[in-house]
C-alpha cells in the first residue's frame, strides 16, 4: 500500500503541512481562534457581512416560512420561490439576463466548465487561475492551454493559432496576487475570435463597481462582451453559495446540462433570503467600499514605507511577497504572536518560491485596527527577509 504517513511527513519537511484552527464564535476581525482572542486580516468576508446584523434577522425571519432543509435538487423538488428570487436580484445587479443560482463557487465552476466545453473544444486558462477552474477545465476533458498571467498578447497568439470551439476562462480578481485581469482587451480578443469568455469574480463582486458589481461594472463591461459571469456569495456578500449569470439562453443550457447544479440538493432557502438582503446592503451601502479603499490606501503607503514588497493591487487582497516558505511561515507566526492573524499562503495555491503572506482587508476593521496591524509589521521587520 502507498506510504501516506511518509508523505505526510515529507510535507511537513518542506514547510508544507497544513492545519486547520479553530474558530469560536462568529466570522469578524477581532476572531477566537484556538480559544485565543486575535485580530484576522485573512478573511474574504471584505464587506463585514458575514456578521451583520440585518443580515442575520433576515435568516431569521425566514426560517419559519420557509424550514431549514433544502429538501431536494432544483430539477426535483427543491427549487423554491426563495431561490428564484434571489436569482432575479443577482440579475438585476449584475445587469445580466438571467443568473443561475449555484450551492457554491466550486461547483460553479465546475458545472459551467464542464458542461461549456468538451472533448474536442479548447479551454484557455489564466496560469494563476483558481483551483475551482483548473479542476473543471480537467473534468471537462477539453484541451487545455494555459497561458502566462495576464498575458494579452500570448493568448491573441494562443487563440489565432488553434482551431474548433474555445472558450477563454479567467478570475476577474486574482484570489492569490489581487490584481484584476484585463478583460476590456480579453472581450475584445474573444470576440475576434469567436471564443466565449468566461469571468470568475469571487474576489470583485461586492467590492468593486459603483454598485458593487463588481469587475465587469467596475470596466463597464455588457454581457455583449463577457457573456459568462461566476460570482460567489460567501465572500463580500458573506452569506452562502455562488451564482452563474449571463444570456437566458445560456442558463437554460446549463440547468439541463450542468452537473453539479443537477446533482445536488438546493441550499436551504432561508440562506437565499439572508442573502437577498445582503445584496441590499452591497447595493445601498456604498460607504462599506469607501471605508475599505481608505483601508487599503493607507495600508499600501504605509507598509511599503517599512520595507515590505508589495503586489500591484487595488483590492483588499494584499499580499506581502515573502518567497521562501519557512520564512513565510515565520512571520506569520511572530505576527500571530502579537496578536495579528495573518496566513502565510504557500505552494501549490502559489507557484513555488513566491510563497507569501495574504493580507486581506473588511470594511469592519477600523483604523486602529489597521494600526495595530502596522505596529505589528513595523516590529517584526527582522523576520522579513530582504
Ligand atoms: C473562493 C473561490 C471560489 C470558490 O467559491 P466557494 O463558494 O468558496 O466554493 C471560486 N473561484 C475563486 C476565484 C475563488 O476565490
Amino acid at each position: 500500500m502507498r506510504d501516506f504517513a511518509a508523505e505526510l511527513e515529507a510535507r511537513k519537511d518542506a514547510g508544507l503541512y497544513r492545519r486547520r484552527r479553530l474558530v469560536s464564535g462568529p466570522q469578524q476581525p477581532n476572531l477566537t481562534t484556538d480559544g485565543n482572542a486575535v485580530l484576522a486580516f485573512c478573511s474574504n468576508d471584505y464587506l463585514g457581512l458575514a456578521n451583520d446584523p440585518v443580515v442575520a434577522e433576515a435568516l431569521h425571519q425566514a426560517l419559519p416560512e420557509t424550514g431549514v432543509g433544502g429538501g431536494a435538487s432544483h430539477l426535483v423538488c427543491g427549487h423554491h420561490d426563495e431561490h428564484h428570487l434571489l436569482e432575479q436580484a443577482l440579475a438585476d445587479l449584475t445587469k445580466r439576463s438571467a443568473a443561475l443560482f449555484f450551492s457554491t463557487g466550486y461547483m460553479a465552476n465546475l458545472g459551467v466548465i464542464t458542461a461549456l466545453a468538451g472533448r474536442g473544444d479548447t479551454i484557455f486558462s489564466d496560469r494563476l487561475n483558481h483551483a475551482s477552474i483548473i479542476d473543471g477545465c480537467q473534468l471537462s476533458r477539453a484541451k487545455v492551454r494555459r497561458y502566462p498571467h495576464a498575458d494579452v498578447a500570448a493568448l491573441a497568439e494562443l487563440l489565432a493559432t488553434t482551431s474548433g470551439h474555445k472558450l477563454v476562462v479567467t478570475d476577474g480578481v486574482f484570489s492569490m496576487d489581487g490584481d484584476i485581469a484585463p478583460l476590456a482587451e480579453m472581450a475584445r480578443l474573444c470576440r475576434e475570435h469567436d471564443a466565449l469568455l468566461v469571468v470568475d469574480d469571487a474576489h470583485g463582486l461586492g467590492v468593486l463597481g459603483e454598485q458593487g458589481a463588481g469587475t465587469l461594472e467596475q470596466l463597464g463591461l455588457s454581457e455583449d462582451d463577457v457573456p459568462i459571469l461566476i460570482g460567489t456569495l460567501g465572500k463580500a456578500v458573506g452569506t452562502s453559495g455562488a451564482f452563474v449569470a449571463g444570456p437566458a439562453l445560456l442558463m437554460d443550457y446549463l440547468v439541463q446540462k450542468a452537473r453539479t447544479y443537477i446533482y445536488t440538493t438546493a441550499m436551504p432557502p432561508a440562506m437565499a433570503r439572508a442573502t437577498r438582503a445582503a445584496l441590499a446592503l452591497v447595493r445601498s451601502e456604498p460607504q462599506r467600499r469607501a471605508h475599505l479603499q481608505h483601508l487599503i490606501g493607507r495600508f499600501r503607503a504605509e507598509a511599503q514605507a517599512l520595507g515590505y514588497r508589495l503586489m500591484p493591487s487595488e483590492t483588499p487582497i494584499q499580499p506581502i511577497e515573502v518567497g521562501d516558505n519557512w520564512a513565510a511561515l515565520e512571520l506569520s507566526r511572530e505576527l500571530e504572536a502579537r496578536g495579528l492573524l495573518v496566513t502565510a499562503i504557500r505552494p501549490p495555491t502559489v507557484p513555488e518560491g513566491e510563497a507569501r503572506l495574504r493580507v486581506t482587508f473588511s470594511a469592519a476593521h477600523t483604523d486602529a485596527d489597521l494600526d495595530r496591524l502596522l505596529a505589528g509589521l513595523a516590529d517584526c521587520r527582522c523576520f522579513y527577509p530582504g
